[in-house]
């Protein structure tokens, strides 16, 4: 007997447009049997044992409010929590183990942040029980469990716990003085100095904590965790907002945690950025805002290729159809249309003690550049110049086409509308009668927000709305300025596979600025680097042939990458290994044919 789950996601249904179609189709309830009624609150409730999972309801609900699911029966009684009545529910949880980075990876809305919440004691599981669960009821339940010892200490209150959480810029409500003072009061660990150095926050440090960026933000949260003494550390995304050279620095500290002996859970979806960081993985799976499942532990690279293959094998579980795969090596499209698109002189732009230069260069018809550098060397600048959004003090900008342009920060718009109304305006009809709907928006699962507001959008569904908004003009120019913050590692790769074959099969010209080195990977022909000192002087070289560009880059980095034997994504080779020595002797920091890899 499969184990049903019924969710209303409540943010959708809407019983004052609609005349509770569910409850008038469903034929159970035309067998006089109450499977869904009107509850209290006047939101439908459906009964988990009397339904039958025809999903008619699914089907037949204007809003795509309603969501059923057949589990294995097994599963009930691994239920740690259920938020309500319909609604979504966590089975399983992590082992927390000493002395390691356990790397936590799943799509947005599965229930990341609920089981950092529970594992950090901030929230009491109620194993989807109803009504107040007893400490004692919770002790049994993970009796004989390697978690037993872990509740105990949050029962009694003995679990010292550092959280460094997803929404760095709460900081700014609760400590509005600098960051120096807030680090002295909570450096338990007595590494103010180091931490201070190695997320380079010596300029920002003095500042007020409302007046800084958010990769200030991110990284002065993510020094006041590491510099707690406690006993286990979660760090939620600590890679956004942050460049390239920080998202190293960061994983740095947060592996040094981890061997003085701590247990340290990273929630992460910068994959390579993961991959570097973790010893071990646990997957989440299940359905978004649904259920989620939290998988066996795995080690890194087997964790991270499951994760891509849909597929786990030591539990026998499929949670996707289709793998995800990387094309080892996607040639620069040099031949394809030696008509450039966009020409540039070279540019230059001074704002106050910052000055931008970057040599002249071009964007071909079916070509995509990828932009990398550290923050604040004019990559912004460029783009919006590029754009035309901006003017350069010296230079000019000559482009065949109007550029579509997709902003850093996305806001949604202050009049109420709906993402479908939105995209429908964009398209100037129907959406889900044009190929886009297929090539873009389904692949993105924009489709599953077409009912939902643009203001309440969490950050991830915001920012794929922003770019499927972006790709629907009519147009043959885009300009992307960080498309993958806040979106999921599953999302970010279909991101970029859908850029690169859409801009190709429709010789249309792209220019993407990103921090997430795998997406740049996938979708460029091209690269530019910006270099220089941040908020002083950016340069930036005219545009490298991929191979020579990624090289040029990883170089700057002094990392080196080799490809994963089985999937073909890029890895970083461990400082020091055998590899790296090898290829950094060969000048060949960028590598492009799959090896096995050192452990
Ligand atoms: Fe209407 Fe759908 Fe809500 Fe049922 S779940 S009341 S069909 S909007
Ligand atoms: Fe009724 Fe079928 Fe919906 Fe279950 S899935 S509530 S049986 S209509």
């Amino acid at each position: 007997m499969p184990h049903r789950i019924a969710v209303i996601d409540r943010e959708l249904c809407n019983p004052k447009k609609c005349p509770y179609i569910c409850i008038n189709v469903c034929p159970i309830n035309k067998m006089k049997k109450d499977t869904i009624k009107k509850g209290e609150d006047d939101f439908p409730v459906i009964s988990e044992i009397l339904c039958t999972g025809c999903g008619i309801c699914v089907k037949r609900c204007p809003f795509d409010a309603v969501s059923i699911v057949n589990l294995a029966e097994e599963l009930l009684k691994d239920k740690i929590h259920q938020y309500g009545p319909n609604s979504y529910r966590l089975y399983r949880l992590p082992t927390p183990r000493p002395n390691s980075v356990i790397g936590v990876l799943g799509r947005n809305g599965v229930g990341k942040t609920t089981v950092i919440s529970i594992m950090s004691g901030l929230l009491k599981p109620n194993l989807g029980l109803e009504g107040e669960v007893s400490w004692e009821e919770i002790l049994n339940y993970f009796k004989g469990t390697a978690l037993k010892d872990h509740f105990e200490k949050i029962a009694n209150n003995k679990l010292r716990v550092s959280v460094k959480p997803q929404a760095v810029y709460n900081l700014t409500k609760l400590w509005t003085k600098d960051g120096l003072s807030l680090l002295n009061m909570v450096d338990q660990r007595g590494v103010l100095k180091e931490l201070i150095e190695q997320l380079n926050l010596k300029d920002s440090i003095t500042k007020s904590i409302p007046q800084l960026s958010g990769g200030e933000l991110q990284r002065l949260s993510i020094a006041v965790a590491a510099a707690k003494d406690a006993d286990i550390y979660f760090f939620d995304e600590p890679s956004s907002f942050n460049d390239v050279y920080q998202r190293l620095a960061v994983s740095q500290v947060i592996m040094d945690v981890a061997k003085e002996g701590k247990c340290v859970f990273v929630v992460e979806h910068d994959l390579t950025i993961l991959d570097y960081l973790s010893d071990h993985i646990h997957l989440i799976y299940g359905e978004p805002g649904v259920y989620g499942i939290v998988s066996q532990v795995m080690p890194t690279k087997a964790g991270i290729n499951a994760f891509l293959d849909g597929y786990i094998p030591e539990e026998n579980v499929r949670f996707r159809d289709k793998r995800i795969i990387f094309d080892v090596y996607a040639p620069g499209t040099e031949s394809i249309d030696t008509i450039p698109i966009v020409e540039y002189t070279e540019l230059e732009k001074t704002y106050g003690d910052f000055s931008l230069k970057v040599r002249r260069g071009r964007l071909r018809v079916g070509e995509v550049i990828g932009v990398v550098g550290a923050n604040a060397l004019g990559k912004t600048t460029f783009i919006k110049i590029i754009a035309g959004v901006e003017k350069p003090d010296v230079g000019t900008v000559k482009s065949n086409s109007k550029i579509a342009y997709k902003p850093q920060y996305v806001t949604p718009p202050k009049e109420r509308q709906n993402v479908k109304e939105l995209l429908d305006n964009i398209a100037g009809r129907d959406v889900t009668s044009i190929s886009e709907y297929n090539e873009i928006i389904v692949p993105l699962h924009v489709d599953k927000l077409f009912e939902k507001e643009l203001q309440k959008l969490s950050g991830g569904e915001l920012q794929k709305t922003a770019v499927t908004a972006t790709l629907l003009q009519n147009t043959e120019i885009y300009a992307l300025d960080e498309p993958s913050a806040f979106i999921d590692a599953e999302d970010r790769v279909e991101l970029a596979k859908i850029i690169q074959r859409y801009v190709r099969s429709r010789n249309k010209s792209a220019i993407i600025v990103d921090h997430d080195v795998q997406l740049i990977d996938i979708v460029s022909d091209k690269l530019m680097i910006f270099k220089g000192k941040p908020s002083i002087i950016g340069e930036a070289e005219s545009p490298l042939r991929k191979n020579e560009g990624m090289n040029s880059f990883l170089k700057e980095l002094g990392i080196t990458y080799r490809r994963d034997y089985e999937t073909g994504r890029p890895r970083i080779n461990k400082p020091k290994s055998k590899l790296d020595r090898a290829q950094k002797e060969e000048d060949r920091y960028y590598y492009i044919t799959r090896v096995e890899g050192e452990e």
